[in-house]
């Protein structure tokens, strides 16, 4: 008898295992949501609200590939699992057993215990619901909305609203927007172009005390812990996520903020793996990498290695080196290798910012041997397998500025600016370098 995958989350994690398991096998494939029948994009979310797409539109697959694939959708909620009997038992009552099961939950949004957090007009933004009830607080207008934590969920939530023209104050705890993550220098260009592009109120160094509400328990204020009270219709909680694994804490399964896992997903309990946002690993295969990645691509990667290790070929995961992308309002964001807000006592930096424009690049290097750590650009696109080979090969800051041009997406727009770049570097670090051209697909050797 065929063996039967359930896979609990129907995400870019659960969904990426259960198409490579299908890839491989014919396995019985069920999976359980919650959230809604088919798979979407929630990195698009933002762009149904935007009117920039229709839910459907986020939606990568037809109602038939379901069918034509024969992987069972249940969308229901898993209350509980008894590991022992390998069973699930479901809201509506009924259960489902499996062979081997994989967890793919995904995050919550954080809530620190505010008061007022669960007043009407007090949300997250992470889920459909979340869009909905979005829409549903908004519909009549509203005269401000008061975003609380400043990362990249806040910062999407501001660009929503401000794009049907609601006035938003974003209050941040750190310096600086995403201060935590960001170099100074580049955190700056994000909060400028935020108050003077989007006229967003952005108030930095700034907590939320306590949300206020009328009568029928609907937000009318929050106030700060200065002592500031703004008044608001809507106050979007974006202070973070955590893995939303609640249902499974009191078991014999291992946690800690995440699902425990080793490099093949495995948990503590045969049969059981853990993927995506709410997997955490005891120890990272890539010793420089963090024990939970929020990120869409990571569920990807870690969904298609569970999957081949179910259908038999046992893989453990190997992400490579660290990137990932997002956007600021207009200002494209990528980063490769390793950049941490605070440069560490061995790095040295290099900052290099287009004199008009929002672009610039921030690079580190190891101090003495000139070692290539990490770059974080704006508004300038560099090609993935390009740094994700210079980093495995160690190449010194040196070597990748004179190839910079190699990385570019965009050569003839990238031109002007890599002269610029490198100059700029000859100039602070007495260097005498200059740009090669040499194409992308000849220095990965195609
Ligand atoms: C607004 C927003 C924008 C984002 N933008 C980006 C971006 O630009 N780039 C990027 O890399 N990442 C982005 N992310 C993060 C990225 O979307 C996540 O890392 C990714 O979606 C996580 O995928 P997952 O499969 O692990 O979990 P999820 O997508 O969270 O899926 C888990 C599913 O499991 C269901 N579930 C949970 N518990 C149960 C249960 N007990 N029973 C039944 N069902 C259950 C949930 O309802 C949910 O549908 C964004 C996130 C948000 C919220």
């Amino acid at each position: 008898m065929s063996k039967h995958i359930v896979i609990i989350g129907n995400g870019i994690a659960g969904v990426s295992a259960a198409r490579e398991i299908r890839k491989h096998s014919d396995f019985k494939i069920t999976i359980i949501s919650e959230e809604t029948k088919y798979f979407f994009s929630r990195t698009a979310l933002m762009y149904i609200y935007m009117g920039h797409m229709r839910f459907k539109d986020t939606q990568p697959y037809e109602p038939s590939f379901w069918i034509k694939n024969k992987i069972e959708l249940i969308q229901d909620r898993a209350l509980s699992i008894d590991f022992s009997k390998k069973n699930i038992a479901l809201k509506n009552n009924s259960s489902v057993t499996y062979d081997s099961l994989i967890l793919a939950t995904g995050s919550k949004p954080n809530k620190f215990g505010w008061k007022g957090q669960d007043l009407k007009g007090v949300q997250g933004l992470y889920s459909y619901q979340d869009l909905k009830l979005l829409e549903e607080n908004t519909k009549k207008g509203i005269n401000r909305a008061v975003i609380v934590g400043g990362g990249l969920i806040g910062i999407e939530l501001a660009e929503m609203l401000h794009s049907r023209n609601y006035p938003v104050t974003f209050l941040v705890r750190e310096q600086n927007f995403w201060g935590n993550v960001l170099p100074k220098e580049q955190s700056e260009v994000i909060v400028k172009h935020m108050i003077d592009d989007y006229h967003i109120d952005l108030k930095c160094s700034t907590e939320l005390d306590e949300i206020q509400a009328n009568d029928h328990q609907r937000v009318t204020s929050i106030t700060t812990k200065s002592g500031t009270k703004i008044d608001c219709e809507l106050v979007g909680l974006t202070a973070g996520v955590s893995p939303n694994i609640d249902f499974l804490r009191s078991t014999n399964l291992k946690v800690n903020r995440g699902i425990l896992v080793d490099e093949y997903l495995q948990t503590n309990i045969e049969d059981v793996y853990a993927i995506g946002d709410c997997a955490e690993f005891v120890k990272h295969p890539k010793t420089d990498r963090r024990n939970i990645e929020q990120v869409w691509y990571t569920g990807k990667m870690m969904g298609l290695t569970v999957g081949k290790t179910i259908s038999g070929q046992k893989t453990s995961y190997q992400p490579g080196h660290w990137f990932n992308s997002a956007k600021f309002f207009d200002i494209e964001y990528q980063t490769y290798g390793w950049v941490f807000a605070q440069l560490q006592a061995h790095q040295e930096k290099f900052f290099w910012k287009h004199p008009e424009k929002n672009i610039n690049i921030y690079m580190v290097f190891d101090k003495a041997s000139r070692k290539f750590i990490g770059i974080n650009t704006f508004g300038l696109r560099l090609r993935h397998e390009l740094f994700d080979r210079w980093l495995t090969e160690k190449r010194t800051i040196d070597y990748i500025l004179e190839h910079l041009k190699s990385a570019n997406f965009d050569p003839e727009f990238y031109a002007t600016q890599e002269a610029s770049i490198i100059n700029a570097f000859n100039k602070q670090f007495n260097t005498n370098l200059s740009v090669k051209a040499k194409s992308w697909k000849s220095i990965l050797n195609f």
